[in-house]
């Protein structure tokens, strides 16, 4: 029997036939690429049936007609970062989801990308299907996703359910999840805004070598506490993660103490991260994945 599958209002629309919103959105980018407003657009294309992230060129203007919002998520801003740094004069348009957002405008506090050389279109996820995978905090921060409830992990418990919780049971706890670790690094390659040009967590003064998992809990402190005025709380390091740690709910709480002592909401503000020491002195520069 055929196996019935649900179709995605649009703009997410892959199955179906075009939708009106798809069809203006590639109008668009073609539009941008003919008058040369952008130089190249990054957004979705679907290949051997998935939604795959996709560079579209005015070479090939005819291939925008595949374009797709997608029902896959990446960071296509971390793409735009490493074309930036190597071509820093080329106008970049991009589709921009919420979280997407909030992650340009890290990156632009913290010089990674150049707002005049990025042009976006931006869909709001809220009313469609994604919010259900994409577990977005700022849009519904009292909704818990179906599709971690599906695998019996409730991971995204408010921060302060999670306090609840005595102190013991809460170490105990960290100290399971950090202990499933397999060091893939998935969760910091994933990571818009992870950015720096040497990795802490490749440091062998503060991270030992030689074992898995990694040193616990230093791995993911050292990791966590440089997510402090950074993390946008997309969730994709948690959507990567093999093993499911939770690691949206320890960003998290860093990041509500950034914003309890120095009143700083990471990724909606356009002000500098308390935790930039360098200023302006942070500049595009390629950092090796
Ligand atoms: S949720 Fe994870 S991947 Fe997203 S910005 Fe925060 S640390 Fe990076
Ligand atoms: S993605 Fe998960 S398993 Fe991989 S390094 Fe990060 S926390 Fe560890």
């Amino acid at each position: 029997m055929e196996e019935q599958m649900k179709e995605w209002p649009e703009p997410f629309s892959t199955t179906g036939g075009k939708t009106s919103m798809l069809v203006t959105m590639q109008e668009q980018v073609k539009e941008w690429l003919d008058q040369d407003k952008v130089d190249l657009f990054l957004g979705y294309k679907m290949v051997q049936k998935h939604p795959l992230p996709h560079c579209f060129t005015k070479d090939n203007l005819d291939e925008v007609d595949e374009l797709i919002a997608g029902q896959a998520r990446y960071s296509l801003e971390k793409i735009a970062t490493k074309i930036a740094a190597e071509r820093p004069e080329i106008k970049i348009g991009l589709l921009a989801r919420d979280c997407n957002q909030r992650a340009l405008n890290v990156l632009y506090v913290w010089n990674q990308l150049n707002p005049d050389n990025l042009e976006t279109i931006n869909v709001n996820c809220c009313p469609s299907k994604l919010k259900e995978h994409g577990d977005c905090s700022y849009l519904e921060p009292e909704q818990v996703g179906s599709f971690k409830k599906m695998i019996g992990i409730d991971n995204i418990i408010e921060v302060k359910a999670a306090e609840e919780f005595s102190q013991e049971d809460r170490f105990n706890r960290w100290m399971y999840e950090f202990q499933k670790c397999l060091k893939c690094y998935g969760c910091r390659n994933i990571c818009p805004v992870c950015f720096c040009e040497e990795c802490s967590l490749e440091h062998t003064d503060l991270i030992a070598t030689g074992s898995i998992p990694p040193e616990v809990p230093i791995f993911h402190l050292v990791r966590a506490v440089h997510m402090g005025g950074r993390c946008i709380d997309c969730g994709l390091c948690e959507d990567t993660c093999p093993v499911d740690i939770p690691l949206r709910l320890l960003y998290r709480k860093v990041n509500e103490t950034v914003e309890d002592v120095f009143g700083y909401v990471t990724g909606t503000n356009a002000d500098q991260s308390p935790f930039n020491l360098l200023g302006d002195e942070v500049t595009l520069k390629i950092k090796p994945i």
